[in-house]
């Protein structure tokens, strides 16, 4: 294979993909609950590496504190719907692939219409009812569930594959409320964790690589530190083991 200067063609020559890699890659669908700090270098990676397929479902408008680390946005786009926005950038950057959004809240009502049919899902949600739900359909569907977080200067992630792995329940049995207030987030942990993350969604379009499964991957952006701990499938857990 040539170096040609097409967009995807300095990863098409890579081994591990070859152009039927980059087919599986370009025949993705993901949907993303939400679209702030991880999701925003999360989904920009997505785009760049050319999964054909991605919805975004968030009802949140940008604000300025979300500047430091949510770099789907720009100034300008203060007060708008960040899903909107977001698609934009999205579009702008990769016009070859479907981008599209929903400005709604996920509930129970309507999980299935927002997230069905997708080969990935990108955890998240305002609280821990929501996220459970999103967690649930996923192992009720067996879609793979890919979670990215950060908070202070340390980033998370957890891959999950069901029926087989662990899943979000599994790790975090008792998922805390979440805190009322701004949370202290350093923008490059967040940027970092969205690209592991990414990184992730990747390799389950692909089929091939080491996933995050059964562990959560973590690193302090201070201390240089990586951790990888181990999660056990939880004999008792409520959502995976039926
Ligand atoms: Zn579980």
């Amino acid at each position: 294979m040539s170096f040609t200067n097409t967009r995807y063609n300095r990863q098409e020559v890579m081994p591990q993909l070859g152009l039927e890699g980059q087919n599986k890659i370009s025949a993705g669908r993901v949907v993303s609950v939400g679209a702030g700090g991880v999701k925003s270098s999360l989904l920009y990676h997505l785009a760049s590496a050319g999964v054909g397929t991605i919805h975004i479902v968030d009802f949140d408008r940008v604000e300025l504190s979300n500047l430091n680390r949510q770099i789907l946005y720009r100034q300008h786009d203060i007060g708008r719907y960040k899903a909107e926005a977001a698609a934009e950038e999205l579009r702008e950057l990769n016009p070859d692939i479907a981008v599209s959004y929903s400005l709604d809240r996920i509930d129970a009502s309507n999980v299935d219409e927002f997230l069905g049919g997708y080969d990935v899902i990108l955890e998240g949600g305002d609280g821990p009812e929501q996220r459970l739900l999103v967690n649930k359909f996923a192992v009720d569907t067996r879609t793979p569930m890919v979670h990215v977080s950060a908070q202070y200067a340390h980033g998370y992630v957890f891959t999950m594959v069901p029926p087989d792995t662990a899943c979000l329940n599994c790790v975090y049995p008792d998922l805390p409320e979440s805190r009322k207030g701004p949370v202290p987030v350093w923008g490059l942990a967040t940027g970092m964790a969205g690209v592991m993350g990414a990184n992730e969604v990747v390799k389950l379009l692909l089929g091939k690589g080491e996933l995050a499964t059964n562990q959560l991957l973590s690193f302090s952006n201070f201390q240089n530190d990586t951790y990888t701990i181990p999660v056990a499938r939880r004999t008792a857990c409520p959502t995976c083991q039926r």
